[in-house]
């Protein structure tokens, strides 16, 4: 026996990170939600969640789905780590912009060995966040709770400060930076539509004019309530 983590199939990393991305919250994910997170119709979907289940990584939630295990989670997070460090290694190092890491990631992923994975963290000195502002866990499976809200679900009036931003589309990704709607910038929510309506932001800052984003941007970037800064960078509760 070592220590050796299992090599596990390209599509068995890719569900159990889908997986694990539908469930961070507490959710079970359905068979449909999976279909959707992967891109694939959702018959091709059953055959692979028994083989997960048989394996040990997902348990069913009678009529809502599945849930990783813990060896599941452990595992989900192995290739999240890979995944965030690569994006910050490409980014940080390597010149690319926020939008293009992320497809690069997506294939070096399931190639890159754990070890290669803990040098570039190590000469990035363990990074807390990827250039989207997600969390990389870290090598022991720990990772920050993230209970953020989205954009849309934000009253008006309600200071927030961005602290991620969905990463998997480039086009969305140039629209939001180059409106200065990026992880640790604060904006007030202005006006809000009912009906699924557009909303109207206002970034905190100097003669920063009102942006209006549509529902679909607004569901992908996550905020948290602004705190005040202190002078050293933290935050007054
Ligand atoms: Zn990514």
């Amino acid at each position: 026996m070592t220590d050796d983590p299992p090599n596990l199939s390209r599509s068995v990393e890719d569900y159990l990170k889908a997986i694990y991305s539908l469930t961070e919250r507490g959710d079970s994910a359905s068979t449909s939600n999976i279909a959707e997170g992967l891109a694939i119709q959702p018959a091709s979907v059953s055959g692979m969640v028994k083989r997960l289940a048989e394996a040990g990584f997902v348990e069913h939630v009678p009529y809502r789905g599945v849930r990783l295990t813990a060896e599941g989670t452990r595992e989900a997070l192995r290739i999240v780590r890979r995944h965030r460090i690569l994006e910050t290694y490409l980014s940080a190092r390597l010149g690319y912009s926020w939008d293009d890491v992320h497809d690069e990631a997506e294939r070096l992923e399931h190639a890159a060995s754990d070890d290669l994975i803990d040098r570039m963290a190590a000469a990035l000195e363990d990074p807390q966040h990827d250039p989207h502002g997600a969390p990389i866990p870290t090598r022991g499976g720990d990772v920050e709770a993230t209970n953020y809200a989205s954009l849309a679900e934000v009253g008006e009036g309600e200071r927030v400060e961005i602290r991620a931003v969905r990463d998997d589309d480039a086009e969305r990704l140039r629209f939001l930076e180059a409106r200065g709607l990026v992880p640790r910038v604060q904006l007030t929510v202005e006006t809000r539509d009912p009906f699924e309506g557009p909303v109207t932001v206002r970034v905190t800052g100097k003669g920063e004019e009102a942006q209006t984003l549509g529902m679909d941007l607004a569901r992908r970037i996550y905020v948290a309530p602004a705190g005040r800064r202190k002078a050293g960078g933290g935050e007054v509760p």
